[in-house]
């Protein structure tokens, strides 16, 4: 770290065609800048570049991500719409990495073993790792001073019991293929947890927390002790309430037949169940929630009824979760979905009130901001508290970078 001066850290998210960044100074976790690269590999692919109210769009050829890589440096440190002098006022960088597998039960420093794993790892996310491990090693190769921190969104499920993480199949597929409930989300549902704590005043020691992350994809979490005890998303992301175009919780009798039926190849399946399916496959309409909301309300009975099914399946599963941790203190609504939609959050909220949990429906009409939206005389409170996972990431690695 630059002597006598904060650490920035620079927070990277690199999906396949895509890189998300944020420039944040840990003195007083402040945005320095964010911005995001799209169509990496076409010609016209794009960066938006954000700082202060300001921002810069960028249209050009970005033929990988090491260019990608390359391009939001020269970008930050650019002496009219940059933020800093020279990369080397970077102190570290923090990357988002979707599995970890059972190697990563936190955040860690990236060496060489560590990539290793993370290659094995690939196998569980097909489609997620590689891109961030592309992101890594482009950053390595621009950057090779500068310490590197992965950062799991399957790290903060780790502490699960074996009772909540196993699947009914023979035991041979767990010990062999590694086949168990891993979770997503973890950074976020982790974030929450820390952030509803404060709010409340209470140790999150204290609480038992079900954190409801409802994005395009949405997953829950029960949080006890500080700890997740169990999740909604599985294996893979597929698994929980239906999403934006995934399916959710099937029976998985239904995979086979269908396949043995017409005849789809596993990549065919793959395709109707994540990008086919969920609230888009039932309304036929659209993945987007406000979509979603406007079809339904001009008449639309499919979009009505993707809307129902997935309230009732959030609610059904924050009662599976409350049973989990045998009560539950407080109901969080994070993300997309959970932060904007109001009609939403007050549809899942409309029977909860068994366990303590009552709608303040005047409270309730907020959006993205922390807030306390159940009644006074609720035994189990509902909030609202906005997810940052970026933050959760740059607050990792400069714990991890200040302690070698
Ligand atoms: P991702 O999983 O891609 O990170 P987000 O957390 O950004 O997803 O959530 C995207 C979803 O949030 C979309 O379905 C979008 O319609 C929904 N959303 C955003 N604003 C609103 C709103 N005002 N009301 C209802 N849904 C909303």
């Amino acid at each position: 770290m630059k002597e006598g001066t904060f650490m920035i850290v620079l927070v990277v998210n690199c999906g396949s065609s895509s890189l998300k960044y944020q420039l944040v100074n840990m003195d007083n976790e402040e945005v320095m800048a964010k911005g995001l690269v799209e169509k990496i590999t076409l010609p016209d692919a794009q960066l938006t570049h954000k700082w202060g109210d300001q921002k810069k769009e960028v249209v050009q050829p970005i033929p990988d991500h090491k260019v990608a890589v390359k391009l939001v440096l020269d970008i930050l440190t650019d002496p009219e719409v940059g933020v800093i002098k020279s990369m080397d006022e970077i102190d570290a960088v923090g990357h988002r990495v979707v599995h970890g597998g059972e190697e990563f039960a936190a955040s860690t420093l990236i060496t060489d073993e560590v990539m290793k794993a993370l290659e094995k790892c690939s196998a569980f996310a097909p489609l997620h790792n590689p891109p961030n491990i592309v992101g890594i090693k482009a950053c390595e190769a621009i950057m090779p001073n500068v310490p590197q921190v992965a950062v799991f969104d399957t790290s903060f499920h780790q502490t699960m019991p074996a009772k909540a993480y196993m699947y009914g199949l023979p035991y041979e597929y767990y010990e062999n293929d590694g086949i168990r409930r891993y979770g997503f989300h973890g950074t976020s549902h982790r974030y929450v947890a820390d952030r509803i704590a404060e709010v409340m005043g209470k140790k999150k020691e204290d609480l038992r927390i079900i954190n409801c992350h409802l994005g395009n994809g949405s997953s829950l979490a029960a949080i006890q002790n500080g700890k997740c005890v169990d999740t909604t998303m599985g294996f893979t992301p597929l698994a929980g309430m239906l999403m934006g175009p995934r399916c959710g919780d099937i029976d998985p009798a239904i995979v086979v037949t269908l396949m043995d039926k017409h005849g789809f190849t596993t990549k065919e399946m793959d395709t109707i169940m994540n990008k086919k399916s969920g609230v888009l496959g039932i309304s036929g309409v659209s993945s987007d929630f406000r979509d979603l909301g406007e079809a339904a309300a001009a008449g639309n009975k499919r979009a009505q009824l993707a809307l129902d099914m997935f309230h009732y399946q959030v609610r059904k599963l924050i009662g599976a979760l409350a049973a989990a941790m045998g009560g539950v203190d407080v109901i969080t609504f994070t993300a997309g979905v959970g932060e904007n939609g109001i009609e939403d959050r007050a549809a899942i909220c409309n029977g909860l009130e068994y366990l303590g949990a009552v709608l303040d429906e005047e409270r309730n009409n907020v959006r993205g901001k922390d807030t306390c939206i159940s009644t006074d005389d609720s035994t189990c409170a509902l909030y609202v508290i906005p997810t940052n996972e970026e933050i959760m990431i740059a607050r990792d690695t400069k714990d991890i970078v200040s302690a070698r």
